[in-house]
């Protein structure tokens, strides 16, 4: 197949393709499904059109930045690095339009693989970035999406006195936010296109119990590891808008849902 075909069939999309004409099952009323897609990496073009595309939608997406990868000095941690990426201009501006924008590592270091006294320096790093960039950041109300979702026991132990949560590796079902939730588990797909893999384990969670499901996506297209397929993004979005119990979160309004807010707190007039 050549790339024109290729093109061609991502171009159709995934509604062409039959990955969502099964539907999903509906769960029942009290059946609270919550689902985040995690966009790590921060490209350009990708990062625009996801926020474009939970817009539409009137939803907020998760957006995951590298702290120094729009510096010209940023080396590729490896191919799937090898695209335009946003500026702090452009997070500050999705971060206004009501995105959640969030810190993935000073540059892409496998945190699990250095020494733990410089897995901090390179986190304490990211966040002087952030605090310095970031309009309103405040690690110890952020999310850390670990690069690679690399880490170690004692990584994790440092990282959750420094941000109120961790994205991390343990899997996609994590379990209904609580008070005290400090580490989410995520999964993903790649390097190839992740358009059934999600489908699928969206689907599957969908079955099952109650719970948090937290994918590890990326670019959007052709951007990244494990691309998505804008048209795709598109129509789950709004299949997943539709059925009952299900809510498409970034993590932090997420984990403040846990108390919902008491009547007796409206004053009657
Ligand atoms: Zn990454």
């Amino acid at each position: 197949m050549n790339l024109k075909r290729r093109e061609a069939l991502r171009i159709l999309g995934a509604g062409t393709l039959g990955l969502l004409s099964q539907g999903f099952v509906i769960p029942g009323k009290d059946n609270r499904h919550i689902i985040t897609l995690s966009f790590d990496d921060g490209f350009k073009k990708s990062s625009i059109k996801t926020a474009e595309i939970y817009e539409k939608h009137g939803l907020s997406c998760c957006l995951n930045i590298i702290a120094s990868a729009h510096l010209d000095q940023f080396q590729l941690p490896n191919e799937y690095h090898a695209w335009p990426v946003g500026d702090f201009e452009m997070w500050n501006d999705l971060k206004k339009r009501g995105h959640e924008i969030m810190p993935h590592s000073y540059k892409h270091t496998n945190l699990a693989e250095v020494p733990l006294e410089e897995a901090k320096y390179w986190t304490r790093k990211c966040i002087d970035v952030f605090n310095e960039e970031l309009e309103g950041f405040a690690a110890q109300e952020s999310v850390f999406s670990l690069p690679h979702n690399a880490s170690t026991p004692e990584l994790e132990e440092w990282l959750v006195t420094q941000f109120r949560i961790i994205r991390t590796h343990g899997g996609l079902y994590n379990p209904l936010p609580y008070k005290k939730l400090v580490r989410l588990g995520c999964g993903g797909f790649g390097p190839g296109n992740i358009d059934q893999h999600l489908v699928g384990s969206i689907d599957a969670f969908l079955e099952g119990p109650p719970g948090w499901f937290v994918y590890n996506t990326h670019g959007l297209d052709e951007e990244g590891w494990g691309p998505l397929s804008s048209g795709l993004l598109d129509e789950l979005l709004d299949r997943l808008k539709a059925t009952e119990g299900v809510e498409v979160l970034p993590v932090l309004p997420a984990l403040n849902s846990v108390f919902p807010i008491s009547k007796s707190l409206v004053v009657p007039d």
